[in-house]
């Protein structure tokens, strides 16, 4: 054991990792169990691509997380000797009056974050592959773009086994004691000073008092190929993010070695994390509905793949942070946009383990009420 001691962490997504992270940088030692391979095609975080991004509407308090999320990813790039961020920007699409722009406005203006807006006029040759018929405001904001989690998992694992963190892949923690610092895995207990339960969708399994809070929801995206003639454009194209009531998805365009990705933020509030990940025609009625309402010619779309995909969420979407009996920590960062905050959750976490903040702060910095 370490001086500062030891920590097990349950779950080996991005929050459980990047605990692990910031934990290792403050001299502890961490033990993280994994219920399936490591980084684990199931979990939440491995996907393609994933967004990223200062804009953050009505949720200010999250948005003003954002400059220390981005500070807290450079030190990960320096960490793991690469950058697996596409700073591509995101555009955004309204259809009629949205609350949307008020506040993105002002939180982007606060943070000293570019945004302008694009005129319809031109929007039409810069965006073939759009309906744009009944699009009335087009935006454009910077200090936004895409995370690669496949590449960022792998190096982080890397990354830390080369830093002394013991990874125990294929081992279904079964039971933990947050009273005594325990996990149980295939029969064997282990012990530390604090135990960390980052088990994304499958938390509420091992902490029951989560369930009311944040339940797991079934999610479906769709891998595309575009057609041929509009291949170059989908290949320039930023972020972007459809946000009319009736056809709202978002799109991730095929850069640097991924696929367009197609998805919405629909929660559906149903489903267990250990089902099937194809989505059937049932997870994909919604998108198969909206896509030729926000995509031009959707039917001369090649559909490459059809992936569900399970988080947590709770009512307000905010993230969950707190003690769990005497040496118990939980994290349920997700409701659909806890990637982009992996590094900050972990430094929480960390913070607050190591006692640098006030345990209950920590609870409310992760909710986005309070900011650093
Ligand atoms: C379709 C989709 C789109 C998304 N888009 C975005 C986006 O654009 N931007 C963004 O910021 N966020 C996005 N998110 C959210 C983001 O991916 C999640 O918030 C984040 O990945 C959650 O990470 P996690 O570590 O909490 O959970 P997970 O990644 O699910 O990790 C939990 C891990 O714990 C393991 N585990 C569970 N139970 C046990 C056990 N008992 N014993 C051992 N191991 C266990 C699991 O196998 C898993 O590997 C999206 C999510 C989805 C599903």
């Amino acid at each position: 054991m370490t001086a500062r001691g030891k920590i097990l962490i349950v779950g080996a997504g991005i929050a459980g990792l990047a605990t692990a992270w910031a934990l290792t940088r403050r001299g502890y030692a961490v033990e993280v169990f994994e219920q399936g391979p490591i980084p684990n095609p199931k979990a939440s975080s491995w996907d393609e691509h994933r967004i990223t991004r200062h804009a953050y509407g009505e949720w200010e308090g999250y948005a003003a997380l954002m400059p220390e999320a981005f500070r807290m990813w450079d030190q990960i790039w320096r960490d793991i000797g690469a950058t697996h961020y596409d700073p591509c920007g995101a555009v955004y699409f309204m259809r009629g009056d949205n609350p949307w722009y008020p506040s993105t406005s002002r939180s982007l203006t606060e943070m000293n974050i570019g945004y302008r807006d694009i005129p319809l006029a031109r929007a039409a040759a810069r965006f073939p592959m759009l309906n744009l018929e009944t699009v009335t405001r087009i935006v454009e904001t910077d200090g936004a773009g895409m995370l690669f989690p496949v590449r960022i998992l792998t190096d982080l694992v890397v990354h830390l086994a080369g830093r002394g963190v013991v990874f125990h892949s294929y081992s279904l923690v079964s039971e933990i004691d947050p009273e005594r610092a325990t996990v149980t895995s295939d029969g064997r207990v282990f012990g530390g000073d604090r135990v960390v339960m980052a088990a994304g969708a499958w938390n509420d399994r091992l902490v029951p008092s989560l369930r009311p809070e944040a339940v797991p929801s079934r999610q479906a995206v769709m891998f595309l190929a575009p057609p041929s003639d509009l291949a170059h454009a989908w290949s320039e194209a930023p972020v972007m993010a459809d946000i009319g009531d009736e056809s709202s998805c978002y799109m991730l365009p095929p850069r640097r070695g991924t696929r367009l990705k197609i998805g919405d933020h629909v929660f559906t509030r149903r489903g267990d994390a250990d089902e099937d990940r194809t989505a059937t025609d049932q997870d994909v009625a919604r998108l198969m509905r909206v896509l030729p309402l926000a995509i031009h010619d959707f039917d001369r779309y090649m559909v490459l793949e059809r992936k569900a995909c399970f988080y947590t969420v709770t009512e307000d979407e905010h993230f969950v942070q707190r003690a769990v009996g005497a040496r118990g920590w939980i994290i349920s960062a997700c409701s659909g946009h806890g990637f982009k905050l992996g590094p900050l959750t972990g430094e929480f976490a960390a913070q607050a383990l190591s006692g640098e903040r006030p345990e209950a702060q920590i609870t409310r910095l992760a909710a986005g009420l309070e900011t650093v």
